[in-house]
C-alpha cells in the first residue's frame, strides 16, 4: 500500500493534460487550485497505514489474500458495507471536505458485480478482463475516478437522439485489438489526480443505441484525454495569503471536479467491460449509483461533525454558546447529522450477496439516505449560519486583520469573547463559510446524483402493489 507521500510521487509520474482558467497545470501535486484535492485523497493513503485507522481503511483481498487498501476492496460481507461507512466517516472528520476515492471504490465494486451477470448472461469474457485490471489496481494501490455522468445535451432526448451524436460517451470505432471511443464525462470527482478513469454508462439504453453502451478503463494520461478543471467558489483564495481566507486551506472545500473529454481514445480490449450489450446499461447504472448514494450518509456525517463542531465552538468563542436556543439548534444539527449515519449503516447492514458473490447495499435504503442528504445537510448549513450570525458574510480580508495600521482594529473590534484571540473567531468563521457558502453545499444536492434520480428509484424499488395489497386485506376488500 502507498502513504499520502507515495501516492503524490505517483502522480508527478504521470502526465495528465488538465486545463484550468484558459492554462495549462504542469503538476496537479504543486497547482494551488489543486493542492488541497490531492491533500484529500492523500490522507486516505496516510490513514490505511496509521494503527488508529488500519482496521477501516484496509481489508484483505479475495483475490490475492493479501493486504489493501480497502477503496479497492470488494465488498464480501455486510461488515465490508458498514466499516466502508464507518471508514468514510472518519475521513471527512479528518479533512473537512470530499476526499474523491470512493467514487472509483465504487466503480470497481459495480463494474464487478455487472460483468459477472453479463458474462453469466452472454457467454461473455468480460469479468476476467476485469479481474486483472483490479488485480493491478489493488496490487499498485492505484486512484481510479469513477466517471459516469455525461453532459446530456437536451434533456428531453435519447444518446442516439441528441443534435450532437458526442454528448454521451460513445464508441465510434472497433478494431482487432480495441475500441476509440469520443465524448466527455462531467463534473467528474478528483479526476484531474486520480491514475485512471473508469468510465461507465451513465443511462438506460436502447436497442439502437449500443455504441453508447461501453465501460473501459484508461491511464489519465492516455493519448486523447483531457481535463477541464471547474471553478469553485472562493477559489481565489487558493493561495498563501489567504490561509485563512479560504476556510479550509489543506482540504478545501469540495472533490475539485473536472469535465474529462475523450477525443478518438484508443482503449485495447483487455480494458473494455461492457461493449454493445445495451441491456446491462442500466443495471450498471444503478448498482454505481446505490453504491455512491449508500456514502453519503458516511462522508457527509464526518464533515457535518466538523460543521457542527465549529458552530459550537464559534457560539464558545462568542458568548452565545449557554443560549438555549443556541443549545437547541446544535442539538437538532445532531440529530439529523446521525439520522444521516441511520440510512446509511443500515442500507449497508441490510445488504445482500449479488450472483458474483460481491455484496451489494439495499438499494431503497441507500436512495432515502441520500435524498435525505439532499435537505439534511442544507439545515445543518443552515443551522450553523443561523449560529454564526451576519459577520459570516461581512468580515474583512486576511490582509487586512494582519495590515500594520489596520490590523487593530479589526482585531479590536472583531473580538467577543475576552480571553479569546480575535483570529481564532475569524478562523471558525472561515471554515464556516466554506463548509455551507456555494459549492460545498451544492454537492450534497447533486453528488451521486440529483434528487430526482432517487426518487425514481425509490419508486422502482417500494414495491406499491404490496402495501396496496396489505390496506385492501385490512379493510375487507378481496
Ligand atoms: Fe466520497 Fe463523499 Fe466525495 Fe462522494 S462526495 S467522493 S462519497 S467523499
Ligand atoms: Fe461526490
Amino acid at each position: 500500500m502507498m502513504n499520502g507521500q507515495q501516492y503524490r510521487e505517483s502522480l508527478r509520474r504521470l502526465k495528465p493534460r488538465v486545463y484550468f482558467m484558459g492554462e495549462q497545470i504542469e503538476s496537479v501535486v504543486d497547482h494551488p487550485a489543486t493542492i488541497p484535492h490531492v491533500n484529500a485523497a492523500a490522507k486516505i493513503y496516510d490513514m490505511a497505514n496509521d494503527p488508529q485507522f488500519e482496521e477501516l481503511c484496509t481489508a484483505t483481498s479475495h483475490l490475492t489474500g493479501q493486504k489493501v487498501n480497502r477503496f479497492t476492496h470488494i465488498h464480501q460481507s455486510t461488515d465490508d458495507l458498514v466499516k466502508k461507512v464507518k471508514m468514510l466517516r472518519a475521513i471527512g472528520q479528518q479533512t473537512g471536505s470530499c476526499f474523491q476515492r470512493c467514487v472509483g471504490f465504487d466503480a470497481l465494486n459495480a463494474v464487478y458485480q455487472v460483468s459477472y451477470e453479463l458474462d453469466q448472461a452472454k457467454g461473455t469474457n468480460y469479468h476476467q478482463r476485469f479481474l486483472e485490471y483490479l488485480k493491478m489496481i489493488q496490487e499498485r494501490d492505484l486512484m481510479p475516478s469513477g466517471a459516469m455522468t455525461d453532459p446530456k445535451g437536451d434533456r428531453s432526448l435519447s444518446p442516439s437522439q441528441q443534435a450532437d451524436p458526442d454528448l454521451y460517451v460513445r464508441v465510434v470505432d472497433r478494431k482487432g485489438d480495441g475500441i476509440v471511443v469520443r465524448g466527455a464525462k462531467a463534473h467528474i470527482t478528483g479526476s484531474v489526480n486520480s491514475h485512471e478513469h473508469i468510465v461507465m454508462p451513465t443511462a438506460a439504453l436502447g436497442e439502437g443505441e449500443k455504441d453508447y453502451a461501453v465501460c473501459f478503463a484508461v491511464p489519465v494520461d492516455a493519448p486523447g484525454v483531457f481535463h477541464i478543471f471547474g471553478r469553485q467558489t472562493n477559489d481565489d483564495r487558493k493561495c498563501a495569503a489567504c490561509a485563512i481566507d479560504v476556510g479550509n486551506p489543506e482540504f478545501g472545500i469540495v472533490g475539485g471536479e473536472a469535465l474529462v473529454v475523450f477525443e478518438d481514445v484508443f482503449v485495447p480490449w483487455e480494458r473494455v467491460f461492457l461493449c454493445g450489450e445495451a441491456e446491462f446499461a442500466y443495471p450498471l447504472v444503478e448498482r454505481f449509483a446505490t453504491f455512491h448514494r449508500q456514502n453519503y450518509g458516511g462522508c457527509k456525517t464526518g464533515l457535518a461533525d466538523v460543521l457542527i463542531g465549529a458552530a459550537a465552538a464559534v457560539a464558545d468563542v462568542q458568548g452565545t454558546s449557554r443560549s438555549a436556543h443556541i443549545r437547541e439548534k446544535i442539538a437538532e444539527m445532531i440529530h439529523l447529522n446521525e439520522t444521516l449515519y441511520c440510512g446509511s449503516i443500515a442500507c449497508s447492514s441490510q445488504g445482500y450477496k449479488t450472483p458474483s458473490g460481491a455484496y451489494f447495499a439495499d438499494p431503497l435504503l441507500a436512495n432515502v439516505t441520500k435524498q435525505n442528504v439532499t435537505r439534511f445537510i442544507y439545515e445543518i448549513a443552515r443551522l450553523a449560519q443561523d449560529i454564526t450570525g451576519g459577520v459570516l458574510a461581512t468580515l474583512p480580508s486576511e490582509q487586512d486583520l494582519k495590515d500594520p495600521v489596520l490590523g487593530k482594529y479589526v482585531e479590536k473590534y472583531f473580538k467577543a469573547v475576552a480571553e479569546v484571540p480575535t483570529e481564532h473567531r475569524i478562523r471558525l468563521i472561515r471554515l464556516i463559510e466554506a463548509m455551507t457558502c456555494g459549492t460545498a453545499l451544492v454537492e450534497s444536492m447533486h453528488g451521486a446524483g440529483s434528487p430526482q434520480a432517487m426518487r425514481i428509484m425509490i419508486q422502482r424499488q417500494a414495491n406499491l402493489e404490496h402495501k396496496k395489497r396489505l390496506a385492501r386485506k385490512l379493510a375487507g376488500i378481496s
